[in-house]
């Protein structure tokens, strides 16, 4: 494990980017199913454009300064109903971070449930309705307990990863009730939902990157 500072924030948002590069074509086979096809292009374009600008100027010193300026490019650049979700989810937990030099196991849980918080707030989604909150509330419910049973923060976040991912694979049998995908009422069962997936594939290189 190493220590969760900004150096290793920098190295989250560049495996994320390349984890959503690899799985672009996933994202938007998802997309098309329930709703129009771009999911992975606004998040391929997103966080490339995040790691071009973490990589043009001086690295952010704190953790929630690398956040901040990720949450700023995705709120640019991914457009759709996706990038003010990312882009508030990153901001919040940024602000949850404020100037700690390193993440620890309960600010790793506490963002993640400030993110989580933010993407409601947001969105309006309840658990149950088929968006990227039925990956993001167990990943927060997961990290919380994870903190209270005395887990170190790398573990956390592995805690949360593997919540995440049981959350967007639980998405495919619910109808959709926000989103693009709601239009589609019934017809939106059987499919998962692409927003929980990206949000299994981020959380599942923060676990990763942090030795988790
Ligand atoms: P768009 O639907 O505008 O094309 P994207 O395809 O990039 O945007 O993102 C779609 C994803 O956004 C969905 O799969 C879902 O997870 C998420 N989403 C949509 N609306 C909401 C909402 N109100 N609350 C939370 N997540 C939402
Ligand atoms: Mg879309
Ligand atoms: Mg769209």
């Amino acid at each position: 494990t190493q220590p969760l500072d900004a150096r290793w924030a920098v190295l989250w948002i560049h495996e994320a980017a390349r984890v959503v590069a690899e799985n672009r074509a996933r994202l938007i086979e998802l997309d098309r199913a329930i709703g129009d096809a771009d999911h992975g292009e606004n998040m391929d374009r997103g966080f490339s454009a995040a790691v071009a600008k973490l990589d043009a100027g001086e690295a952010p010193g704190t953790p929630a300064a690398v956040l901040k300026q990720v949450a700023m490019t995705l709120m640019s650049t991914v457009g759709g109903a996706a990038g003010p979700l990312y882009g508030t989810a990153f901001l919040r937990a940024a602000t949850f971070l404020g100037d700690a030099e390193e993440i620890d196991a309960a600010a790793a849980a506490g963002m993640i449930g400030a993110a989580r918080d933010g993407i409601v707030a947001r969105g309006k989604a309840e658990s149950g309705d088929k968006t990227m909150v039925d990956a993001w509330t167990p990943a927060t419910d997961a990290a919380a307990t994870a903190t209270q049973s005395g887990a170190n923060a790398s573990e956390v976040l592995a805690a949360a990863a593997a919540a995440a991912r049981d959350g967007a694979v639980a998405t495919e049998p619910l109808i959709a009730r926000k989103g693009r995908a709601s239009y589609l009422g019934e017809r939106s069962a059987g499919h998962r939902d692409p927003g929980a997936e990206s949000t299994a594939l981020i959380l599942q290189v923060a676990a990763e990157t942090a030795g988790g």
